[in-house]
């Protein structure tokens, strides 16, 4: 995986890119390019043998101008300001593709959680909530989970932030279990979104996605959900990877069975019903119909842009792509639907959970799968709607031009304080 391309300067050209199309003030737009603040924070967590852990901590609030900052915490060595900053601009622009009330955010902990006990997990968790205690809030900022984040570490912050503020606020954080305020259908709706924005994108593309062969990077919580739902569609999932290397089998993996085979031995590799196995690296150029990056960012670069050699990429992971790699694929007309509409159905999902909350009236899993459905739906309407009418070069561009008109309006109808 290419390491180079900073995901902050990556963010900063597709503003660029997109605000060339917009009649939008040059100032506003630079207001638009930068987070409103940024928390860094040194978190100390007494470790098991008694020592004492230093831990760097970020939590980034990019634009708050349509509603409260929204967005997840990563737990990750990789984790840095640049790429938190990045991270929650993504999500001010994720939120107004999708036309639900919030602004951007992003945190994450600098940490490789397998080094860790659950109780150090838990203590790292509280000793983080407790810092982001002044800054979140139901109306203020909403964290959800992100990579190697869940359902645990959600209700841990939950409870601190409660405890603290001797209160119940359950909106205070999305991605929770159903048991403590979690809307059904959180867990699948990424890659439910995923999905969805594959099937609108063929059926745009005058094709069907039954037809079409998939290969899959990354299978964690986007990556095995978009894969299992594609394969719902009737589509062929030929590939899949994580961390460890890629599995292939040309008739189709059984995605249910790799899960479970992952569940069991941690990694999708050795899986029995698979014909090959390559690396990681591979998977990404192979001559597949569709193809899902669902790991981290910058997973291709300008070189394996050249490689790919997949029709159509639907992003289920935030950033995959380099802004070269999308010069690239759109001079190779390689379609490519962007993150922040493809991956919007996590945000989405945690936007109906705060709903819930803030009414204490919950859902069925059949009509939040009902909402999330209508709202992407719409969304890539929107999305083709000003790819048409604004000669973008591609459909990132023209998810930019949407969201960045939205979230300027809403800044411009505000006005400036003090
Ligand atoms: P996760 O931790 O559940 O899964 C990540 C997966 O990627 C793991 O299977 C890991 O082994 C794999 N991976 C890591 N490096 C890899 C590599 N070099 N090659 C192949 N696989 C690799 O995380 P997730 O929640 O599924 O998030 C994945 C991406 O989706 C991230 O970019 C995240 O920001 C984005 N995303 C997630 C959500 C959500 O609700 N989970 C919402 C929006 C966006």
């Amino acid at each position: 995986m290419a390491e180079e391309a900073n995901p902050f300067e990556s963010l900063q050209e597709q503003i660029d890119d997109a605000a060339a199309y917009l009649d939008v003030d040059a100032d506003v737009i630079e207001r638009l390019k930068h987070p409103e603040r940024v928390l860094e924070t040194n978190l100390t967590v007494e470790l098991d043998d008694g020592s004492l852990g230093r831990f760097r901590a970020f939590r980034s609030q990019f634009n708050g101008d349509r509603g409260p900052y929204k967005g997840g915490i990563r737990y990750h060595p990789g984790v840095s300001r640049d790429e938190v900053k990045a991270l929650s601009g993504w999500m001010a622009y994720k939120t107004a593709i999708v036309g639900i009330p919030y602004g951007g955010g992003k945190g994450g902990i600098v940490v490789d959680p397998k080094e860790h006990s659950e109780d150090e997990l838990e203590r790292l968790t509280r000793a983080f909530a407790t810092e982001l205690r002044p800054l979140i809030g139901e109306d203020r900022d909403i964290p959800a989970p992100d990579v190697n984040t869940g359902q645990r570490e959600m209700n841990w912050i939950k409870d601190t932030y409660e405890t603290l503020e001797n209160t119940t606020a359950p909106g205070v954080i999305t991605g929770k279990a159903i048991e403590s305020g979690g809307s059904a259908g959180r867990v699948e709706a990424t890659g439910r979104s995923t999905m969805l924005t594959a099937r609108e994108a063929f059926d745009y593309l005058g094709r069907d996605v039954s037809d079409a062969t998939v290969a899959v990077q990354g299978y964690g919580n986007a990556g095995w959900i978009a894969a299992n739902l594609l394969e719902e569609q009737d589509a062929t999932v030929v590939a899949v990877s994580d961390s460890s290397g890629a599995i292939y089998a040309e008739a189709g993996l059984d995605t249910q069975a790799v899960r479970d085979h992952k569940d069991e031995t941690g990694s999708v590799v050795d899986f029995e019903g698979a014909e090959e196995e390559f690396s990681g690296e591979e998977l990404l150029t192979l001559d597949v119909d569709l193809l899902v990056p669902a790991a981290l960012e910058n997973a291709i670069d300008e070189e394996l842009a050249r490689e790919v050699e997949a029709d159509v990429i639907v992003e289920a992971a935030n950033g995959p792509l380099t802004p070269d790699a999308d010069e690239v694929l759109t001079e190779r007309d390689v379609h490519v639907f962007p993150d922040i509409l493809a991956n919007a159905g996590g945000v989405t999902v945690s936007y109906f959970e705060w709903v819930q909350n803030r009414q204490r009236f919950y859902w069925d899993e059949e009509r939040v799968n009902e909402e999330l459905e209508s709202v992407i739906v719409n969304a890539f309407e929107e999305l083709v709607e000003a790819y048409e009418s604004h000669d973008v070069p591609n459909f990132r561009t023209a998810a930019y031009v949407v969201a960045i008109g939205r979230v300027a309006q809403a800044f411009e109808e505000s006005g400036v304080f003090p």
